[in-house]
């Protein structure tokens, strides 16, 4: 008897776990249907839980948040999936973000643009993130664009944005009170967060955002 109720508790673990792995392929497959690129957001160490976060504004993204040259021979700017690296400014943090370097290290040079449409819904100094501008966007993504040298024009909480449009010029601003420069290499710090039930501010790594940008968009121009 004893050895058949283990039989029986075997089989039935074991069908457990394959309706558990049919049904993660299943929802896998799905989030490739709906435009995710699920293989190189498990390259970049997502969880599954996190890639259907991703679905909010999926739809949203457009643009590739920084534009360098025509026709530029190489890459013009660099980054790096260094999502919650340690961070010291400010007491020890993690990394929520992903940095954009410019190759040629010049600020106040580049446009940052918005990668999606939206609504600004701050803007001004922070310590950490220097002259900083936040969109969120239709499908509820909040875009945070750090480190400005400046902005493009006097955006106001509020504001509509397309797309595309100039935020303003990359740069090195913040580590410090107001107007602080020069702390660290140039370069736009991109933060992406959703609202969940738990979190007013769950952050995503943008990193695979940006593969998935930059691959679709082969000319930088300004
Ligand atoms: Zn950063």
């Amino acid at each position: 008897m004893l050895k058949r109720l283990l039989f029986l508790c075997v089989i039935l673990c074991f069908n457990a776990s394959l309706i558990g792995e049919i049904k993660e392929k299943a929802s896998l497959d799905e989030l490739r249907q709906r435009g995710i690129p699920v293989k190189s957001m498990e390259s970049a160490g997502v969880s599954r839980e996190d890639m259907e976060k991703y679905l909010f504004f999926w739809e949203d993204l457009k643009c590739f948040p920084v534009a360098g040259q025509m026709n530029a021979k190489s890459a013009t700017f660099s980054y790096e999936n260094s999502w919650h690296e340690k961070r010291y400014y400010g007491g020890e943090r993690f990394h929520e973000g992903c940095d954009i370097f410019p190759e040629d290290a010049k600020t106040d040079y580049y446009p940052v643009l918005s990668m999606t449409d939206g609504i600004v819904e701050k803007i001004g100094w922070l310590p950490l993130g220097g002259y900083r501008i936040g969109i969120r966007s239709p499908g509820g993504g909040y875009f945070y664009y750090a480190h400005l040298s400046s902005y493009a024009e006097k955006f106001c909480e509020g504001d509509e944005i397309k797309a595309g449009e100039v935020l303003g010029l990359l740069g090195d601003t913040g580590y410090g009170a107001e107007g602080t420069r020069g702390k660290f290499p140039p370069h736009l710090h991109l933060g992406i967060y959703i609202s969940t039930k738990e979190k007013q501010e769950y952050p995503l790594n943008p990193y695979p955002v940006l593969q998935f940008l930059q691959e679709r968009q082969k000319n930088f121009f300004y």
